[in-house]
């Protein structure tokens, strides 16, 4: 078993309890860091009236946002953690 598959129920399970979702679908955002860049991650908003194009965050919006520093590391986060919703 690798590191990665040690961590990866735990993690699973709490963004599970954060998003009240068992597998949510994930999505890079721009978060409230101050820059022009989305660098964070949050999960699919499936609001009607929210384009799934638009990267903002805006009230129809699920939590949690997490804070990824970088739009690489948002990429990586963010496909990382939907390749994990084919494993559950
Ligand atoms: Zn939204």
């Amino acid at each position: 078993m690798s590191i990665l598959d040690v961590y990866r129920g735990p993690a699973r399970d709490l963004l599970s309890t954060l998003t009240d979702e068992t597998a949510p679908e994930w999505r890079v955002c721009f978060s409230e860091d101050g820059t022009d860049e989305p660098t964070g991650v949050a999960p699919v908003c499936t609001d009607e009236d929210h384009d799934p194009d638009d990267g903002s965050v805006y009230d129809c919006c699920p939590e949690p946002v997490i804070e990824c520093h970088s739009m690489t590391t948002a990429d990586y986060v963010a496909a990382l953690l939907n390749a994990d919703r084919s494993r559950s």
